[in-house]
């Protein structure tokens, strides 16, 4: 048995010095994809359903490597959370995002520009300082800016948290409840924190046809986004079903591979010439 015992504290540390190993490479890939422009920012449309419009997009990172393939954020972003990457990596997104933005209201679109900005990222001393620079460099009308957070925020530090919201508030921005329903789920902080849009998770939007409980909660978040005079945003949306579903729960803002994928920049130019004009 003791010999066993040494055997599986060999196995584990070999399997430790995989895991670090692979990390340091994807550390030194993702410091070498920033330097070489390797990342881009693709948009996904979001449509008020009933009106059918355009009237916004959400920014999703891609990160094209040698091979000229797309890589998932899946695949990168936590890595980038756990090396502060996602700092300079989230500057980037941000401020494509906001000079693609500002190019569509020169259009005429009135689109809703809004960005995934990590814990880490938000909590960083910088942020604020950081958003400010970059409306300011690219002159774009703050009120079209929603930064979309998960509610892992509020595992943290709730005070400081709130702070950084308010903040964010201050330069005009929005600010956005992402995968709103799977996390830390406490009904008080909606009351007292500054957020204006609740983005009801996909998991819910797939499963409320087929699942009771899942329908229940998506009923329940529309009440509660109606009662608390939140916005609401529709994610995950792939069947004509779900949409008609959501339409009669009152949610019309809506976004999913029904509507459209997230595309390139000169794409989204393309569909909203098709679709809003
Ligand atoms: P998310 O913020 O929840 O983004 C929605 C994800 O669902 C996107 O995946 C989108 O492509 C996908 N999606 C959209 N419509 C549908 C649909 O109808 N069906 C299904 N099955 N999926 C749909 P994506 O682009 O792979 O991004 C994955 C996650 O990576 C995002 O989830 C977000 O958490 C993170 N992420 C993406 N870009 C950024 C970024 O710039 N910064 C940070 N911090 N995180 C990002
Ligand atoms: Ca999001
Ligand atoms: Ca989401
Ligand atoms: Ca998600």
């Amino acid at each position: 048995a003791k010999q066993e015992g040494r055997n599986r504290v060999r196995f584990f540390s070999a399997e430790i010095e995989d895991v670090l190993k692979a990390h340091l490479t994807m550390t030194r890939q993702i410091r070498a994809g920033l330097e070489d422009h390797e990342f881009e920012v693709h948009y996904q449309p979001k449509l008020d359903v009933r009106k059918k419009i355009v009237v916004g997009v959400e920014a999703l990172v891609r990160w094209r490597n040698q091979d000229g393939q797309l890589v998932s954020p899946a695949y990168f972003i936590p890595a980038a959370e756990q090396t502060g990457l996602i700092i300079p990596l989230g500057k980037f997104v941000l401020k494509q995002a906001c000079l693609d933005g500002k190019k569509w209201h020169q259009m005429g679109y009135s689109l809703r520009i809004a960005v995934n900005v990590s814990v880490v990222q938000m909590m960083e001393g910088a942020f604020i300082a950081t958003l400010r620079e970059i409306v300011d460099e690219t002159q774009i009308d703050p009120r079209f800016i929603e930064i979309e957070i998960t509610e892992s925020i509020l595992a943290g530090d709730a005070t400081k948290a709130q702070t950084i919201l308010e903040a964010i508030r201050e330069v005009g921005a929005t600010v956005a409840i992402d995968d709103f329903g799977t996390g830390y789920s406490s009904l008080t902080y909606l009351k007292s924190f500054p957020v204006d849009v609740l983005k009801i998770d996909q998991s819910f939007v797939r499963d409320m046809m087929v699942d009771r409980s899942d329908a229940g909660i998506v009923e329940a978040i529309v009440q509660m986004a109606k009662s608390l005079s939140l916005r609401l945003v529709a994610e995950g949306v792939e069947t004509r079903d779900q949409a008609d579903t959501l339409l009669g729960l009152g949610c019309d803002i809506m976004q999913g591979y029904l509507f459209a994928r997230p595309m390139p920049a000169s794409q989204i130019d393309e569909f909203l010439t098709k679709n809003n004009d």
